[in-house]
């Protein structure tokens, strides 16, 4: 490019990110090439083509997504229901199961009544009476959002109501088939990978499908607990000592590091993540009352815990995991510290700091924290931060998070979509939300002229599925995974 076009083009670029301050900073370079008084007008409000919104909706709305956060069961442990723990009923109130039905709760629904709602027992027609009394305290929330939209995309139902309910029970049926779980999250949500993190009790899922749900490894019952039974018995270690326990843990991660995408740690659902870096000497006294059953204190269980957590952090690391924690709002109902979560931000930042090496992947946006969570994502190389779940838990507020990182920390420190669902089917809603949410805020962007459309729509891609492909390094796993032992 002739260096006179570039200089207009970076010009114009600045004009348009900075506004009337523009004007002066223009100024600087005006014996080169004069501003115009047109030039210096445009700069208060940025040109935006007429067609601007449709063209960044349709970037946003067709660019394929990485889904970094997912409890996703098998499809074919869905399949069996409702034999399988996670799926109390197989008709269309499954939908509600997860997290709808905390709503419902908190509105008032009554415990029998919500029992009965996802009971296999009830016929599934029946079932719209016990929701409606609460429906319209519910339908505009987050989780309701994403069910509806669910029930739409898949289903054709546009209202669920008594006279729709029929067709909902059929849609779903019609729907949950073997091959489903593609159909509903690639050609449906345009989703390229999931990321899980398994439920059932595996600290590793082999899925069957691995490429489509990658896996976690879930590190949480390696320091809490520690769980020792879990991880020992397939190790094939027997646990004797503090030593063992890290053989134990070093054999999960030669085992799995290569096919998982990340660690995984929800202990924020027990304690704060304020880890400390204790020294083995320390956590070894502690570690033998543990194996032999005697009485631990909770700050006896701490220094346990706290030297456990970075000794898998690092190996983590060394395995060039990145790490993903819990942090923020609680699933559920009527038990939720808030006090306490109101730390998590300040204690991301110190793992941060103790940990420089380790990148940490802080889930939730840490809501409704987020605005001190995104100062950590703006002071430290090695904090990211991920708006699964925050879609449906404050669609404005993670439309607001989004469009204020985009101003305040790098665009890669940002991955933006974990529909973190047990059942498939309300991905599907969770992401048209996302896709809206990141929509709106692109285009809020350049409509207050911090952006011009074409920098808006250059930041999709990387977005949607760049940040995820490359710190979690997709390509590479997924060649992994299809050489699996397992699925071969
Ligand atoms: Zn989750």
């Amino acid at each position: 490019m002739p260096a006179k076009s570039k200089r207009k083009i970076s010009r114009r670029a600045a004009l348009q990110g900075i506004g009337s301050v523009g004007a002066s900073v223009l100024a600087l370079g005006a014996a080169e090439s004069p501003a115009t008084a047109a030039e210096v007008s445009r700069s208060q409000t940025p040109p935006r083509p007429a067609d601007g919104r449709e063209r960044l909706e349709q970037a946003v709305f067709t660019t394929p997504l990485v889904d970094t956060h997912e409890h996703l069961i098998e499809e074919h442990e869905r399949l069996q229901s409702p034999a399988h723990p996670r799926v109390p009923c197989d008709d269309w109130a499954m939908l509600f199961s997860h997290y709808l039905n905390s709503d419902l709760l908190v509105a008032g629904m009554s415990k029998a009544d919500h029992d009965r709602f996802l009971s296999p027992q009830v016929e599934p027609v029946d079932k719209w009476k016990l929701l409606a009394p609460h429906w319209p305290a519910v339908k505009q929330t987050g989780y309701a959002q994403a069910v509806r939209l669910a029930i739409r995309e898949l289903y054709g139902v546009t209202e669920l109501s008594s006279a729709t309910v029929r067709a909902v029970q059929t849609g779903y049926e019609q729907t949950r088939r073997k091959g489903y779980y593609a159909r509903v999250l690639q050609e449906v949500g345009r989703i390229e990978s999931c990321q899980v993190n398994c439920l059932t009790g595996e600290p590793f899922k082999e899925s069957a499908q691995p490429t489509l749900l990658m896996q976690d490894l879930s590190i949480v019952g390696m320091f809490a607990g520690p769980e020792i039974n879990t991880y020992a018995k397939p190790a094939g270690i027997q646990v004797k000592s503090l030593a063992d326990w890290h053989r134990v843990i070093g054999w999960w991660f030669d085992r799995y590091a290569r096919f998982a995408v990340a660690v995984k740690s929800q202990n924020a659902y027990r304690r704060d993540i304020d880890y400390a870096r204790v020294p083995a000497e320390q956590a070894e006294p502690v570690f033998s009352k543990v194996l032999q059953k005697d009485t631990v204190t909770a700050e006896e269980r701490k220094r346990l815990e706290d030297h456990l957590f970075w000794y898998a952090v690092d190996q983590a690391t060394a395995h060039r995991l990145p790490v993903k924690l819990h942090t923020g709002y609680y699933a559920g109902q009527n038990y939720m510290p808030l006090a306490r979560l109101r730390n998590n931000a300040g204690s991301a930042a110190e793992l941060c700091r103790l940990g420089p090496d380790a990148r940490f992947v802080f889930m939730h946006i840490c809501y409704p924290y987020y605005e001190e969570l995104l100062a950590v994502a703006k002071h430290f190389g090695n904090a990211y931060v991920d708006l699964c779940w925050a879609w449906i838990i404050n669609p404005s507020a993670a439309k607001d998070y989004f469009k204020k990182h985009l101003l305040t920390a790098p665009a890669n420190k940002l991955f933006p979509f974990g529909g973190d669902y047990i059942p498939v089917e309300p991905v599907v809603g969770h992401a048209l939300m996302a896709r809206r949410g990141m929509a709106q805020a692109l285009w809020e962007l350049v409509d207050e002229g911090w952006l011009s459309l074409d920098e808006a729509i250059e930041l999709v891609p990387p977005i949607l599925h760049g940040n995820a492909r490359q710190l979690f390094q997709l390509e590479q796993k997924t060649r992994a995974l299809q050489q699996a032992d397992w699925v071969r």
